[in-house]
């Protein structure tokens, strides 16, 4: 150490040196999987392909030949960093940087693996088994730890997050753990009563619409919703009746509701119609 000088990068940094540039934890990957409705309220087990680099298995991640063994970097002595030092005025900078002759990763392979050509790492397609808990909100990432990519020089494979999209459904909405629907009804439906078949996400079921019904009315259907993610039992299934007003009429339809309208004491329109 010269006169005067001081070694900031050792103080401040030193324990930095103590780590081999060369090992890195593998990529975390991640995989967008579409689901349906129906597969949120069963839970469901999915295969998934997934492409991803691994350990070689014929150098078991050293990039040597087998047989042959790599060697210590000469430039770094396998430290995979190389030290600069600058010195300006009283202060003297020590800079390390990774080294170029191992691209920091301390060894040097003369005879390269044939399998990996060097880099310790392949490519593989693996299928992978993933488990979709009842109830899963769309969005939701499911974290499936060291899946992901292998890591360099012995280090940690990354995590696969599967990220789930639940596709839209063309009846039933969703909100939260309840399930919403708009189903249709006959204006005498609505008026007398029935009884009519609604869907469900394990097919139809019987409901009583009571006589005397108005629009917009909604009905539960307890346990029909989705499972609870964290929690016990289902939401429920609400169905909302539209009652629907006819729009052509033949004559005696027509003879038939002016003569209720007039038992109701209700005025209606007279004429065929404005335009005519
Ligand atoms: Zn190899
Ligand atoms: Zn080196």
């Amino acid at each position: 150490m010269g006169f005067g000088g001081f070694d900031i990068f050792n103080t401040f940094f030193g324990h930095r040196r103590a780590q081999r540039y060369g090992v890195q934890r593998g990529a975390d990957l991640r995989y967008d999987m579409e689901i349906i409705l129906e597969d949120v309220s069963s839970g469901l087990e999915r295969e998934i392909n997934v492409s991803r680099r691994e350990i070689c298995e014929v150098c078991n991640g050293s990039g040597a030949e087998p047989g042959t063994q790599p060697k210590q970097c000469p430039q770094c002595k396998g430290t995979g960093q190389v030290q600069h030092v600058r010195s300006t005025g009283f202060a003297r900078f020590v800079q390390i940087t990774r080294c170029n002759a191992c691209r920091g990763k301390g060894r040097i392979v003369e005879s390269k693996c044939k399998s990996c050509r060097g880099s310790g790492l392949v490519s593989r397609t693996r299928k992978i088994s993933v488990k979709i808990p009842k109830g899963i909100e769309s969005g939701s990432r499911l974290r499936l730890s060291r899946q992901g990519e292998a890591g360099e020089q012995g280090g940690p494979s990354g995590d696969l997050y599967v990220v789930i999209y639940v596709k839209h459904h063309k009846i039933f909405q969703r909100s939260n753990s309840n399930i919403l629907c708009d189903i249709p009804i006959g204006f005498t439906q609505a008026t007398l009563g029935a009884e009519i078949n609604v869907p469900t996400l394990n097919g139809k079921v019987k409901l009583r619409i009571p006589k005397g019904t108005q629009t917009h009315t909604i009905f539960r259907l307890k346990g029909k919703g989705l499972p609870r993610l964290h929690g016990y039992g289902r939401g429920n299934e609400l169905i909302r009746v539209i009652v629907r007003t006819p729009k052509k009429l033949t004559s005696k339809q027509k003879q038939l509701l002016t003569k209720l309208a007039k038992e109701l004491g209700e005025t209606v329109s007279k004429k065929k119609g404005f335009f005519k």
